[in-house]
């Protein structure tokens, strides 16, 4: 056990075996107050954003959409699909290709929004103000109450709600009660634990209301006995606001707020469960397995604004920061725009930017056409500089393990990416490549360089080309 591991079992800080210490940084944007991100002149909304199959477009081009009209129907003949909205007044554009911040491929419609000076009204002339339309104002405990859960799962199946972590599994079918495996509670993911993201964390600061009620509505929707948020014990502010909501919305006492260790990546929901409830997932299943279900916090307040005051998902908080962004900021921007408009509105790149991230720097993937759209599961966008990534040069492995001391599901990283390599997918399999969660930890303390979890990336996308 580190130093840092011990410190945290004595402040009684919820945790998880191996794991790693990456800086933070999150301050350059933690501080950061949500700015609304004025309407862009266009957005091009994914049709495939989430798990499962893409929705089908249903607007032809030179129709007139709202915000939140709807523009792609869910394939109903597939059991996992969802809706999608238009983010932006205006008219639909013929339907194109684009590439998704993680590296896939969708049909997408292009919105051409209105004139600027329609897309403002007379309360509103400095353009709409979507913070305070989804998340702000009051939330009271009697609004949550008047709703069955039937009610509360068709609303958020018809906002197109998915899991804003970035899995993007639609929400209205993880809110179904499943009558073999009951969940018996909900466990709501405050961790944000990549380095530089700090969109949750100003959500649940400045709209921990909206937050809880989210939760609350779950709960009801799922039929579980009580709920847990868990946030890492660098957002101390997130963790006061989220109490003071807690005691304010939740009037039978069934939510409590569990504070982790600061580790890496304790938001990851194999390490997360393990460290506030002992449980292990097993290979292979699901949260639910061990009756637990689990939804991040900005899922949560979509969910209330879905539910109580009738939004469709058309809008996310996404940070972006990182040393080669000159304001890093905490923006909420419409569904579907582009990735340069988002860095634009923070000054625009640094002079040594080097490496354009969707997500963070252990999960993200590198983005190299900055047109790419912004999708509903993406929750930040991280700028590093070419000083940060001089690193030096990749060389053999020295057989040292300490991917192997890292790795939080206990595999053997390098045994599965010398596999890769060789294209021994079926060894590789022995070596369970398929468990491998992405986070990352074994590359960040590879001593040789070796970008392993690239290797078992890739390795994991043959095998799922060779099954279909
Ligand atoms: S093998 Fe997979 S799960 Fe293990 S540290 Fe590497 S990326 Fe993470
Ligand atoms: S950390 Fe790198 S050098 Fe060390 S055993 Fe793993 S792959 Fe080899």
């Amino acid at each position: 056990m580190s130093i840092a591991d011990c410190l945290a079992w004595l402040r009684g800080e919820a945790s998880f075996a191996r794991g790693v210490h990456p800086p933070t940084r999150k301050s350059l944007a933690a501080d950061q107050p949500i700015e609304i991100l004025p309407p862009p002149a266009m957005v091009t909304v994914p049709l495939q954003q989430h798990a499962g199959a893409a929705a089908r477009a249903i607007c032809p081009p030179r129709s007139r959409v709202e915000v939140g009209s709807l523009i792609g129907q869910e394939d109903e003949s597939a059991a996992v699909s969802a809706r999608v909205h238009a983010s932006l007044a205006g008219r639909v554009q013929p339907l194109v290709g684009v590439t998704l911040p993680n590296g896939r491929h969708s049909l997408a419609v292009p919105i051409a929004g209105d004139e600027v000076h329609s897309r403002t009204n007379a309360a509103e002339p400095q353009g709409i103000d979507w913070f305070a339309r989804l998340y702000g104002g009051s939330w009271h405990v009697e609004d949550q109450q008047r709703y069955f859960p039937r009610d509360i799962r068709a609303a958020v199946q018809q906002a197109g709600i998915v899991g804003l972590g970035g899995a993007g599994f639609p929400t209205h079918l993880k809110l179904l009660p499943q009558a073999t495996r009951p969940a018996h509670t909900l466990l709501l993911n405050g961790c944000e634990c990549e380095p530089y993201l700090t969109a949750d964390q100003r959500l649940m600061v400045e709209a921990p209301a909206a937050v809880v009620t989210g939760l609350l509505l779950a709960q009801k929707a799922i039929g579980c006995e009580r709920a847990v948020i868990a946030v890492e014990e660098n957002k101390p502010e997130a963790i006061a606001a989220l109490r003071g909501a807690v005691e304010q919305l939740d009037d039978q006492g069934r939510t409590t707020v569990r504070v982790c260790q600061t580790k890496y990546p304790m938001g990851g929901e194999r390490q997360l469960i393990p460290a506030v409830f002992g449980l292990e997932v097993p290979t292979g299943g699901y949260p639910l397995d061990v009756g637990i279900v689990v939804l991040n916090v900005a899922t949560a307040a979509a969910i209330a604004s879905a539910v109580l005051r009738g939004h469709k998902l058309t809008h996310r908080v996404v940070s972006i920061s990182g040393e080669g962004i000159r304001e890093p900021k905490n923006l909420l921007a419409p569904i579907g725009t582009a990735l340069s408009e988002l860095i634009a509105a923070c000054g625009g790149l640094a002079d040594d930017a080097c490496r354009v991230i969707a997500g963070g720097p252990m999960m993200g993937f590198a983005v190299t056409d900055l047109s790419v759209p912004l999708t509903k599961g993406t929750g930040g966008i991280t700028v590093l500089t070419r000083r940060q990534l001089a690193a030096s040069e990749q060389t053999a492995c020295i057989r040292c393990g300490r991917c192997l001391d890292v790795c939080p599901l206990g595999l053997a990283p390098t045994r599965i990416a010398h596999a890769v390599r060789h294209g021994q997918l079926e060894l590789a399999d022995q070596y369970d490549m398929m468990a491998c969660c992405d986070c990352g930890c074994c590359a960040y303390v590879c001593p040789a360089q070796i970008p392993l979890v690239q290797y078992i990336r890739q390795g994991k996308a043959q095998r799922l080309r060779r099954t279909d």
